[in-house]
């Protein structure tokens, strides 16, 4: 809300008033400069510092994210680049949070005969659809990758299937029932959710809307 006085800045500052006469009450919603507790130029500096800092953060995340699919090549794909190409092994759509240390992706290969999974982990992890992998202190989700979403989402969600995960193709949106539970850590928990919607995009860059995590619908009817 802006503030009443000057209508530009935000205001953080809820005053009632009450009339000692009247005893009428009125709300106040001002900004820090016009409720005479910080100067124009403090606030100035103030939302310079805060901009930095966003600009810092969102470059650091950046680069760790950066790290960890470094990281995820290194382990997963550098040892077995010869088979990885001669078997034409792809991965998909993959997708990084730095800040709880998750990543996912998906893998298909464009010879039918061939199992990604089993080029990727081994003969012990032919025909699974889902591999889970620590590396460092990275937790690395590997999924068979599916042209179908319905497929495609079932092997997301494999690991949790308790998980009531669900597509609105139209809208674009995966509901998740279990959204805080699938991991202890609630955090890490809605950063999958997050990380899987994301799997559900076409690749286009052009492409206007992208699919999107919401909260599961507790009350009936609309969602959002
Ligand atoms: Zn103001």
């Amino acid at each position: 809300m802006l503030c009443q006085i000057c209508q530009k800045r935000e205001s953080h500052v809820h005053q009632t008033y009450i009339y000692v006469t009247s005893g009428q009450r009125e709300k106040r919603n001002l900004c820090e400069v016009c409720a005479g507790l910080k100067t124009e130029t403090q606030w100035d500096k103030e939302r310079e510092e805060e901009k930095k800092r966003w600009a810092m953060e969102s470059l650091q995340r950046r680069e760790q994210s950066r790290q960890i699919s470094q990281l995820v090549n290194e382990e997963l794909f550098k040892p077995r680049l010869s088979e990885i190409k001669s078997k034409q092994i792809r991965s998909h759509a993959k997708s990084v949070d730095s800040a709880n240390k998750l990543i996912l992706f998906g893998t298909s290969s464009l010879l039918p005969e061939i199992d990604p999974m089993e080029v990727l982990f081994g003969a012990s992890e032919a025909g699974k659809n889902h591999v889970v992998r620590e590396i460092k202190d990275c937790t690395v989700h590997v999924f068979r990758w599916d042209e179908d979403p319905d497929r495609l989402l079932k092997n997301i969600f494999e690991p949790f299937p308790e998980a009531g995960a669900r597509l609105d193709l139209d809208k674009k949106l995966l509901f998740v029932e279990s959204e805080r539970t699938l991991f202890q850590d609630f955090k890490k928990s809605l950063s999958f959710c997050n990380l899987a919607a994301y799997q559900f995009n076409s690749g286009d860059p052009a492409e206007l809307k992208r699919f999107q995590f919401r909260f599961w619908p507790k009350a009936a009817g609309e969602a959002h």
